[in-house]
């Protein structure tokens, strides 16, 4: 006997949660704002809520994942009293403050509350390529293990609400950084009639090799030992003229490497500020 769940939120990660559930064998009843999302998932034996109130109902583990948290408030608004004794799984994109929050005013009605932030697209839930980061209540975390398993790995980051939304935030971000970097490089190679797959092939071990040094780095910014034997600042500066030129030359936009050099001549500036004051400290012989 699968615990029961709601779902609510039936986008295109609702919709993905919802069906494995489904899939596994759990009681699953959904809402969503727009009724006509739900009609396939009803098709494959979900129950359809017609109120949020009637979703949380039916279930005492709801999961919600929609746009915000504006549409979180918006939802749990007319949620009072109900939502006592339940716990809520809350897998909505969000910063470690909206988690807190939501955790509070969650908590103060009395329920058990768990944020997620998810690492995957929805094809791949209910795969072992998913993760899902979780942080919050422990409780709930611990009870309903085996039902988040079923939608991918499992990372729990403690009890702070915040958490889950910090390593999601933080995760993209390098993420989002890589695909900037990865296509300048496609309209670099494709400004000579070069096709972007034909580079693949260089540039995705590359790219690993050039990750194998994240731990070194983090280290030295752990320590705050921002010294070098590998690659000064003034080679980089100078270095990153010829990517602003070649841009320019290739009729490429420089949007993406501008505000970098600006930041590697900016630090060059500021760490000549800190010499210079410094100096200044170190009294005359
Ligand atoms: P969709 O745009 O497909 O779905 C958005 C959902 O939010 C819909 O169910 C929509 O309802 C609902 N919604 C929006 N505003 C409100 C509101 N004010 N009140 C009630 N419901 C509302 O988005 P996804 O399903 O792709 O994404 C959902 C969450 O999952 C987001 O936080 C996203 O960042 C996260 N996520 C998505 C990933 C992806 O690859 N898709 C990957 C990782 C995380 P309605 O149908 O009525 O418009």
């Amino acid at each position: 006997n699968l615990q029961p769940v709601s779902v609510i939120g039936l986008g295109m990660m609702g919709t993905a949660i919802a069906q494995t559930f489904l899939k596994e064998g759990h009681p699953t009843t959904v809402w969503n704002r727009t009724p006509g999302k739900a009609e396939a998932l009803v098709m494959q034996g979900a129950k359809l809520a017609n109120t949020v109130n009637e979703a949380i109902a039916a279930s005492p583990i709801v999961v919600i994942c929609v746009l915000d948290y504006g549409a979180v408030d918006d939802i749990l608004e007319g949620a009072g009293e109900i939502l006592a004794g339940r716990a809520i799984v809350n897998l909505t994109n969000g910063t470690p403050a909206q988690g807190r929050r939501t955790a509070a005013w969650v908590t103060e009605r009395g329920a058990d509350y768990l944020d997620g932030g998810i690492m995957a697209v929805p094809q791949m839930i209910g795969t072992s390529g998913a993760l899902v980061l979780y942080s919050g209540s422990e409780k709930v975390f611990q009870a309903y293990q085996p039902m988040l398993k079923g939608l991918g790995a499992v990372n729990d980051l403690g009890e702070d609400p915040g958490l889950a939304s910090l390593y999601d935030l933080v995760l993209l971000s390098a993420m989002y950084g890589m695909f900037g970097g990865f296509f300048q490089a496609t309209a670099m190679i494709r400004s000579e009639q070069i096709q972007a797959e034909a580079f693949t092939e260089l540039v995705v071990p590359w790219l690993q090799a050039m990750s194998a040094s994240l731990p070194l780095m983090a280290q030295a910014v752990d320590a705050g030992e921002h010294r070098t034997n590998v690659s000064s600042l003034s080679i980089n500066q100078t270095g990153f003229v010829n990517f602003i030129e070649v841009c320019q030359e290739q009729g490429i936009s420089t949007e993406l490497m501008t505000p970098i050099q600006g930041l590697i001549t900016g630090s060059e500036k500021l760490s000549l500020v800190r010499k210079r004051k410094h100096l200044k400290k170190i009294p005359k012989a």
